[in-house]
């Protein structure tokens, strides 16, 4: 069948039958993508409880479910993009204006020393929700906290200049 197309509605469930049979192990996964999908539409929509603590009309920051660090805050836009370099330039500066005030908030209210802004793309890059948003994570001295920052090195120098002229060529 050409053009073999499915959309999901926000309240259909997989578990609960439909207009084609599949294993019960599909239903799950269908079922797990489909609540992975929505998740932040869900919370932009108020489906599903959210400690919110800054809206405008298009961007929305709440506080993350299972935060690195207590106060962990996360900004995402009202419409759903993703990646980065899918999302428009002035959504991104909206995003980024927000993220420096929650940054701001941890640092003057929660007693934060310091915070990381985070924002990942892609599974490989540990993404789960595929909606952009910035994690804005409180960091104190001592919190305990230690990313895994294997720092590697290149084979030669001559490496390292084929790897950024690559680059440069893509920003042609
Ligand atoms: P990612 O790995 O996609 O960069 O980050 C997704 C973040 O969303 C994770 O830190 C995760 O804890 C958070 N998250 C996932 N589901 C929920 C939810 O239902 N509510 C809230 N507040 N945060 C969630």
């Amino acid at each position: 069948m050409a053009g073999a197309h499915f959309s999901f509605s926000k309240d259909w469930n997989p578990l609960h039958g439909g207009a084609f049979s599949v294993s019960r192990d599909w239903k799950i996964f269908l079922f797990r993508y489909h609540n992975r999908m929505n998740i932040f539409e869900k919370i932009v929509n108020r489906e599903i409880p959210a400690a919110i603590v800054y809206e405008d009309e298009d961007i929305l920051a709440f506080m993350d479910i299972g935060p690195i660090i207590k106060g962990h805050t996360l900004v995402i836009p009202k419409t759903c993009y993703d990646p980065i370099t899918e999302t428009p330039d002035d959504v991104l500066a909206g995003l980024i204006r927000v993220a420096k005030r929650i940054a701001a908030a941890q640092m003057n209210e929660l007693g934060a020393d310091g915070v990381n802004i985070i924002q990942n793309n892609g599974t490989a890059a540990g993404q789960e929700v595929p909606h952009i948003h910035f994690h804005v994570i409180p960091r104190f001295e001592g919190d305990g906290h230690h990313w895994n920052w294997n720092a590697k090195s290149y084979d030669d120098p001559e490496e390292m200049e084929r790897l950024a002229e690559k680059i440069k060529k893509g920003l042609e």
